[in-house]
């Protein structure tokens, strides 16, 4: 405890306002020493259904419940979730383009990767038809899939979207779902994807290792009924599919560059695939705690706190690690944001806030196989769903430099954009909407599942400008520890600005919760159609 003489002083020589202030020294510390479990070698990097989740889930309920939370999900705090498992066994699986005849075998973590899904084919020869986006976005008459025939053809794509359309517009057609509800519609039967060397976060080099990691869906019906087949290709190799095809690969990266339209024509060539893949199945966890509103009637409506507790578990290590880790710790993806939900709850249990509508922590399983947990939460919400009147997801953040401006991905969509300008301002944060919204942060975390129920939904990055320091500090992590075994517990954090974060986040929440109304989506936003 602080000497009360410590307090006189302190109060004789500071103003007012300042006594109130957060230690944020003292909570980035905290909020730290919840990382350091979570990010632990013993936690074997939470893969989505292994015991090291288990574990998580397991401190994370202890930990919601030193908080003072209720349980609240369907066994205590834990929510079960069961997943369909596939993993290719690449040794007996192959891919060739086949041309006139003639078949040129594609080396696999080379060339392409093959996708993998429990209700794949296990043979599929197919002509590829170049179709620019391979999208089709009604809102603004564009149309990737018309004027050319793709009945049994795989369609091939460039990953990203037509510049007019506004982002998080384009982000929800480039769904897997939504995406190929158009191409199955027309006739498709799988696709090959080509990623834009410009927006890739990571290297091929790096990215290629995960190809041999299980892939998980949730166990139930295929959302994607008649995919067979799903393959990335290398866009170093990519070249050789547009050989006969009397256009080039580079020409087609300089129209979407120029943000020109890109042709659609047959590549006069096929892929002959055969793909093998291990099938079984796994349960894991999304562990949730609930403070109950004080307001009488407020109180059966919920603001949801979010963040994901899976990572990628054990892997290959990263080409040229002299160490050979092969832990994927996950430390600030999303340790932090795991983190962020118990420093909140117990920044509320410390302070005794009493908000009037409820508050809900999720902690959701299975974000990195496809934001599973939250989709499976979403459909067997255990709170009603029609109740949620906003969800704060915490995803990785990266608070690697003070916190000057937070990025926020769906600002311009709903009135928590007010909500968020109101606590930032307060806190002396700059507010900046999605500066890359090319990189489709806004489906890329589990906020998506609660946007397409309807749900009004925010995440954040830490903000910097272009050109600036703190921009090399940020790019550089994500092409060095994003989804790396370095994401881990020897790296730079500033926790004091990690705190900060978790203070606006805070303020935002008791904000939503203590409005008098709900908040809803924007008249002109695309996503006000989801609200029910
Ligand atoms: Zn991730």
């Amino acid at each position: 405890m602080r000497p009360l003489y410590l307090l006189a002083t302190v109060a004789t020589l500071l103003p007012a306002a300042d006594l109130a202030k957060p230690d944020l020294a003292k909570e980035g510390d905290r909020w730290w020493s919840h990382i350091q479990v979570l990010a632990d070698d013993n936690m074997e990097g939470r893969n989505t259904g292994s015991p090291g989740h288990l574990r998580a889930a397991r401190f994370v309920a202890g930990e919601f419940e030193h908080a003072g939370l209720k349980p609240a999900g369907t066994d205590g705090y834990l929510q079960p979730v069961k997943f369909k498992v596939a993993q290719i066994d690449e040794e007996h699986s192959s891919l060739a383009m086949v041309r006139d005849g003639k078949v040129t075998p594609l080396k696999l973590g080379e060339d392409a990767n093959l996708a993998v899904r429990a209700d794949f084919a296990e043979r599929v020869d197919a002509e590829l038809v170049f179709c620019g986006y391979g999208l089709s976005i009604p809102e603004y008459k564009f149309n990737d899939l018309a004027s050319v025939d793709l009945k049994g053809k795989i369609v091939v794509y460039l990953a990203g979207g037509p510049s007019n359309v506004p982002g998080n517009l384009r982000s929800h057609y480039s769904t897997r779902a939504e995406r190929w509800k158009a191409l199955h519609a027309a006739g498709a039967i799988g696709v090959v994807a080509i990623p834009n060397p410009k927006n890739m976060d990571i290297p091929w080099s790096r990215s290629t290792l995960s190809r041999l990691n299980p892939e998980m869906e949730l166990d139930g019906e295929s959302e994607t009924p008649g995919y067979q087949f799903g393959a990335v290709i290398n866009p170093a190799h990519a070249e050789q599919l547009f050989a006969a095809s009397g256009h080039t690969f580079a020409e087609m990266l300089a129209l979407a560059d120029q943000g020109q339209a890109m042709p659609h024509f047959p590549l006069h060539a096929g892929l002959r695939a055969t793909e093998h893949m291990k099938l079984s199945e796994v349960e894991s966890q999304n562990v949730i705690g609930l403070l109950p509103g004080s307001d009488p009637a407020l109180k059966n409506e919920y603001v949801v706190f979010g963040a994901h507790l899976d990572h990628l578990g054990v892997g290959a290590p990263i080409t040229g690690d002299a160490q050979g880790d092969r832990i994927y710790n996950g430390a600030m993806d999303d340790g932090s944001g795991i983190a962020s939900l118990i420093e909140i709850a117990d920044i509320a249990k410390l302070e005794n806030l009493r908000p009037k509508r409820s508050i809900l922590f999720v902690a959701v399983t299975g974000e990195e196989k496809g934001l599973l947990g939250s989709k499976y939460f979403t459909s067997a919400p255990t709170v009603p769903l029609k109740n949620i009147v906003a969800d704060i997801n915490m995803d990785m953040y990266l608070p690697l430099f003070p916190l000057k401006s937070l990025a926020v991905m769906g600002l311009e969509e709903s009135t928590l954009g007010a909500d968020i300008r109101a606590v930032a301002a307060k806190a002396g944060v700059d507010v900046q909407p999605d500066p890359e919204p090319q990189r489709n942060l806004f489906i890329r975390s589990d906020q998506y599942n609660f946007i397409r129920n309807g749900v009004p939904a925010l995440t954040f990055k830490f903000g910097y400008d272009k050109g600036s320091p703190e921009e090399k500090l940020a790019k550089d992590w994500l092409r060095e520890r994003y989804h790396a075994p370095s994401d881990d517990l020897n790296q730079p954090v500033n926790k004091p600005a990690a705190a900060e974060y978790n203070r606006i986040m805070l303020d935002l929440g008791m904000r939503v919760a203590d409005a008098s109304t709900r908040p809803h989506y924007n008249a002109g936003s695309f996503f006000k159609r989801f609200e029910k």
